[in-house]
């Protein structure tokens, strides 16, 4: 496998995933219509003779020359303030874009990832949630339009497997968190980061006795190359089972920035998911992989890039 798709490559993960894709000798096509993401994001990228760039949605007929080897589908709104303002494109690209690129992959005979989410099991009934619990999603509901278009998303890449042999990997993703995170992202640890350094009171949505569980991001990349390079056809769960309250976190986020700022309670958004925490024990057997970082040293390094984002 050598000359590789990256939908979403403009944005925190995607960027990542192919600075560390170029580090592992592939050549790396990035893809983004940089609706949440940023093209500075491939500043290394760009450096790097194996990379090349197109800004291009994908939800449109996507053509690329020559063979492909594997489409990465990373394209998607993932943030809970963004998919709201945009809940017609966060479907579209999870349903169209995930139709265009597995059309793609289906063209080139390439290997197709598609990038799940914890939110297909919405807000579960059971903690932590393996692979095979079906998820308590609320079709009508205010998040609906990321859980279902990733729960659409993973059943058209089981029809490609049917139908047409695609060779596919699922990757349920759990919260992920480090540097490239937008500050205005809106997601908890940028929000208490931006917070915490300019003196505000921390935002807890709730009581803050909601929980997460969070993954850095060199963990989720290594996870994510790892599963791309096993034959593993079935969803996967990849997170930190390190589960914390949000005011744990808080906590965590004001003693690592040196921080004076209290929290300030402000209203639970509609259906937030009251805990979640993968097992990963599939992860672990089939592919080898566990998370490695901590949540406090992952918080020290995203800090300091915070810091130089305000
Ligand atoms: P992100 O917003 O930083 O990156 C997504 C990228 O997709 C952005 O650069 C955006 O511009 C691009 N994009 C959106 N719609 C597009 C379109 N129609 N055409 C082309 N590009 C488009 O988000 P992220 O955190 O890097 O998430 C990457 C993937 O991982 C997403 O599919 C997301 O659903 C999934 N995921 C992430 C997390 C997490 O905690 N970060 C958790 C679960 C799942
Ligand atoms: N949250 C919070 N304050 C914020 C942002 C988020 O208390 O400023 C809470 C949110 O209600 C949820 C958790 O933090 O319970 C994680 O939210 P995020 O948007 O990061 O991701 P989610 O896991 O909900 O998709």
């Amino acid at each position: 496998m050598s000359r590789l798709l990256v939908t979403g490559a403009a944005g925190f993960l995607g960027s990542h995933l192919c600075d560390e894709l170029l580090a592992d000798g592939y050549e790396v096509i990035g893809m983004d219509n940089q609706v949440s993401g940023r093209t500075e994001n491939l500043d290394d990228a760009f450096e790097n003779d194996r990379f090349s760039f197109y800004d291009h949605d994908v939800t449109e007929f996507i053509h690329i020359s020559g063979e492909l080897d594997a489409v990465l589908h990373l394209a998607s709104l993932a943030s809970p303030v963004f998919y709201r303002d945009h809940p017609i494109k966060t479907l579209k690209v999870g349903a169209l874009g995930t139709h265009k690129t597995l059309g793609l992959a289906k063209e080139k005979d390439a290997t197709y990832l598609f990038t799940s989410t914890s939110e297909v099991y919405g807000d579960p009934e059971i903690n932590p949630q393996p692979e095979e619990y079906r998820g308590n999603v609320d079709p009508y509901g205010p998040r609906s339009c990321y859980d279902e278009s990733k729960r659409y998303g993973e059943s058209l890449v089981r029809a490609y497997r049917d139908k047409h042999d695609l060779d596919v990997r699922v990757a349920r993703i759990f919260n992920t968190y480090g540097p490239r995170m937008r500050l205005d992202d809106g997601r908890v640890i940028p929000n208490f980061a931006k917070q915490a350094l300019t003196g505000r009171d921390l935002t807890v949505y709730g009581d803050g006795e909601q929980t997460r569980s969070f993954c850095y991001v060199s963990d989720m990349i290594r996870g994510l190359i790892t599963l791309l390079e096993s034959d593993v056809q079935s969803p996967v769960n990849i997170g930190n089972p390190d589960e914390r309250t949000i005011n744990e976190l808080a906590e965590s986020v004001l003693n690592i920035a040196g921080s004076e700022s209290g929290l300030v309670h402000e209203e639970l958004p509609p259906q937030d998911p009251q805990v979640r925490r993968p097992d990963i024990s599939k992860a672990q057997r089939e592919l080898g992989w566990s998370p490695q970082v901590p949540l406090g040293d992952g918080l020290k390094t995203s800090i300091e890039y915070f810091k130089t984002q305000l």
